[in-house]
Formats: structure tokens, sequence, C-alpha cells
């Protein structure tokens, strides 16, 4: 037989995140406080963060310890395995060796808990009794959600009022792992009373949910904000799947000539690229790719400047790509890939031409889902198809150019609660919609006027 799945016993669960804040080629650009638009302080965001995730956002140790409580719960799940995709180099006929990270064994199905985890921790050893966190279709949601659970933590999430009533499951997982789903725009606060006074019927967004939740976190003491993406201890956290895989790289006695990871806010990518970004920095010939969906080509089109993180202008200013704090992409089924912004520490390293970014469309990417999920079973995530496409466009090219490569992905999630955007492409209501030039110009013009 030849070998599938490469498999770590819990003992291998990583004891400590690389941090990659050190090995920046350049210092870290300072997180501004949306309202003075000077650099913020650590007293500034304790309303919002416990200590032990604050320290972690601007730590310069290279290798933090992972407390013996969240290795504890990461191994209901973890190590996550790494499978050869045999049967998917078969159906390309392929001479590419083709390999995935599968993060869609965890209970939520996707990455996300592997920092839900450690960020309700945090939270219950600094006295926090209740989180307040927000989702748009509810991967991030249900991962708090569970994470809360765990500590015995109370929960409140803020779901985007469309997914809410569209999409009712990820709703119900929250449920049953303890948490108080509220539908966005609420009533609960002053920022969702000032949308509802104006539309009775808005849909909600991401960006409307996010103010909610900050300031829900904000206006009691015993509440506290979380965030499943973008922040540098968000990414931090993931770096547990990168770690593994250049162990099981190694069982597999083989090491990647390309990493691929899609691109929403950031988490996934660099939980999966950033160890290996220190092998290319000790001289290894590595590409890192991000993948994004075309009509939120954050990376490609965006612009590398200070900009808030939120729509309603209450999150921080961050330096990074952005396509505008009032960007709005259209509705695509990766919904996880919709955010305006990046990850400053992925954006920083795009900068510096470390990584490589490229944007796909939507219906190329389900097809490749679907060629993926036939040949290997695994129905994956919407948002995971990105790097799916990738990853079968570098083994098509290596066999136009009749050589061996390499390739590793990210299959940051599986897909059975997003059956709909299947039934969808099955019936050809997909379209690939091109971002609109005119759209980013516009909000490009609003971005803060930032001096540092
Ligand atoms: C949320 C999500 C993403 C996108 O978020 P990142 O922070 O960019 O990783 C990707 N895949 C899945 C399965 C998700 O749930």
């Amino acid at each position: 037989m030849k070998q599938i799945k490469y498999l770590l016993p819990e003992d291998r669960i990583p004891q400590q995140w690389y941090n990659i804040i050190p090995d920046l080629p350049g210092p870290l650009a300072p997180v501004i406080h949306p309202g003075t638009l000077q650099p913020v302080t650590a007293d500034d965001l304790l309303p919002l963060f416990p200590p032990g995730l604050i320290e972690q956002e601007v730590s310069t140790e290279r290798w933090i310890t992972i407390p013996d409580e969240v290795r504890q719960i990461l191994a209901q799940w973890r190590p996550a395995p790494l499978f050869r995709a045999r049967r998917l180099e078969q159906l390309l006929q392929t001479p590419a060796r083709i390999y995935y990270k599968y993060e869609g064994v965890s209970p939520a199905g996707s990455h996300k808990p592997n920092t839900a985890i450690p960020q309700a921790y945090y939270n219950k050893i600094a006295g926090t009794r209740r989180i307040a966190s927000e989702t748009g279709a509810g991967q991030w949601g249900s991962s708090i959600a569970l994470a809360c659970q765990m500590f015995g933590l109370e929960c409140t999430v803020y779901m985007v009022s469309v997914s809410y009533r569209q999409k009712p499951y990820r709703k119900s997982m929250m449920q049953l792992w303890g948490a108080e789903v509220v539908p966005s725009p609420s009533s609960q606060t002053a920022a969702g009373r000032a949308i509802l006074a104006r539309d009775p019927d808005s849909n909600g967004s991401l960006g409307i949910a996010i103010s909610e939740a900050v300031e829900d976190a904000a206006s009691h003491e015993d509440t506290r904000y979380c965030l499943g993406s973008v922040l540098n201890h968000v990414c931090l956290h993931q770096t547990v799947i990168g770690l593994e895989a250049r162990e099981q790289m190694a069982l597999a006695g083989d090491f990647p000539d390309v990493v691929i990871g899609c691109h929403g806010g950031g988490s996934n990518f660099a939980g999966l690229a950033f160890p290996f970004l220190a092998d290319k920095a000790a001289g290894k010939d590595l590409r890192i790719v991000a993948v994004e969906p075309l009509s939120c080509p954050t990376l490609t089109k965006g612009v590398y400047d200070f900009d808030y993180g939120d729509t309603a202008k209450m999150a921080p200013i961050s330096k990074m790509y952005t396509l505008g704090h009032d960007f709005m992409p259209p509705g695509i089924h990766a919904g996880g890939l919709r955010y305006h912004g990046a990850a400053p520490l992925v954006s920083q390293l795009l900068d510096a031409g470390l990584i490589e970014a490229r944007a796909v469309g939507q219906v190329e990417c389900f097809q490749a889902a679907v060629d993926f999920a036939r040949a290997e079973g695994i129905i994956p995530a919407p948002e995971s198809s990105h790097a799916i496409r990738a990853a079968m466009d570098e083994a098509l090219q290596a066999k136009e150019e009749g050589r061996e490569k390499t390739i590793l992905f990210n299959l940051s999630g599986h897909g059975h609660v997003d059956m709909a955007a299947y039934d969808a492409f099955f019936a050809g209501e997909l379209e690939n919609y091109a971002y609109s030039s005119a759209a980013v110009e516009q909000s490009l013009q609003q971005l803060p006027k930032v001096d540092c």
C-alpha cells in the first residue's frame, strides 16, 4: 500500500507557537487609535482584550509556550492529518506531488478553533465572564461558542442578519454549544439601533456586527471582545498548522516547492505559511502563495496603507493591504473571504516580496472543489476551494513543463454546512464577479490620514 495520511501522535502537538514578529523584514507598524489617530497603548486595549493576548500582539519572543490547558483541548482534534492527494494527482495526470493539511477535523469544521481555544483561555484566567463577538456565515461564531463552552464562559455572538436567516445551521451549532446568537443589526446596542432607525429591514454586514460586539464588550465590565482573524495573536495561534505540517512533510521524506493557503483575513494562510518562511529565510528555495477571490482582491488590487478595521470606524487602524473600509464586496459564497483588509503581518511580508498573492474566480474554485471531492472524498469549504484551485493550477503547470514539483496547501475546512453553495453551483447560478475599480477608487478616498 502507498501511504496516504501522515499522522503525528498527540505528544507532537506543538509545545510553542512560532511568532514571526522578530523575523519580519522591518519593524511592525504601529496600531492607531481610531479616535485620537495616535498609536494605541495597552491601556486602550484592556477593555477589549485580556493582558495575555495584548502581550502576544506585540511580543518579540520568537517562541511562545502554549499553556497545558490549551494543548489539552487542542488534543481533541490535533495533530491534524496531512494527506498526500494521490487520487487527485492521478486525476490530473501530473508529475507533481500534492499534499494537504486538513483542518476540517476540528469540532467546528475549520481551523478557527485553533485560536478560539487560546483566546477563551486567556480570557478565563483574566477573570472575563462573558465574550462578545461577531460572525458572518458562522464559522467564527461556532468556533468561539465551542471555546467558551469548554472554558465555562458565556458567549454572545452578533450574527449578520441575512446569514442568520439564510444559513440557520451554524446558528444552531452556536446555540448547541451554549451561545446566545443575536441577529445584527440588533436593538441591544446603540450602533445597532442607529442602523435600524434608518433601515428597519437592514440585512446587516460584518462591519456593523463588529461595531455591535465591540460596543457590547466596551460597555460591560465583565465582557471582552474576540476576533477570529487578522490580528497578530490570531496568526500566532494558527502556526500549530505549519509546525505540524513541517514535521509531517519530513515523515513523507519531502519538502514543498510551493506552499498555498486561501486568504480572507489571513489567519489560515499565516498558520501554514509562517513556519515555512523561516526555512525560506534560511535559504530554502520555496514559493509561498496567498489566494483570494477576484471579487474581493485585497492583496492583488488593494493599497498598502493605514485603514480602519471596520466600517463604523470604531476598530483600531492598522497598516495593511486594503480595499477601503467601506468597500462592499459582492455576495460570493466564500463568505469567509470577504474582508476589506488583510492581516498586517501578511501585508508586510507581501510588501517586502517574501510571499506572492493570486486572485481566482468563484466558478473555477467550485469546479476545483468538485473535482477534489470526487477524487479525494472530502467536501471542501468554499473558502478552501481557492487554495485547491491554485494547487491544481500549479500541478497542471508542472505537467505542462514535464517536471516534478512538491505542492502543499491548507484545506482550511469542510463544506458540510455550505451545501447550499454547491447546490447553487450545480444549478448554474454562480457568476464570477470582477471587482469594480471605481468602487475601490471611491473607498480608497476614505482612508484615515495617519502620519507614521
Ligand atoms: C474563516 C475561514 C477562512 C478565512 O479566514 P482566514 O483568516 O483568512 O483564514 C478560510 N477557510 C475557512 C474554512 C474559514 O472558516
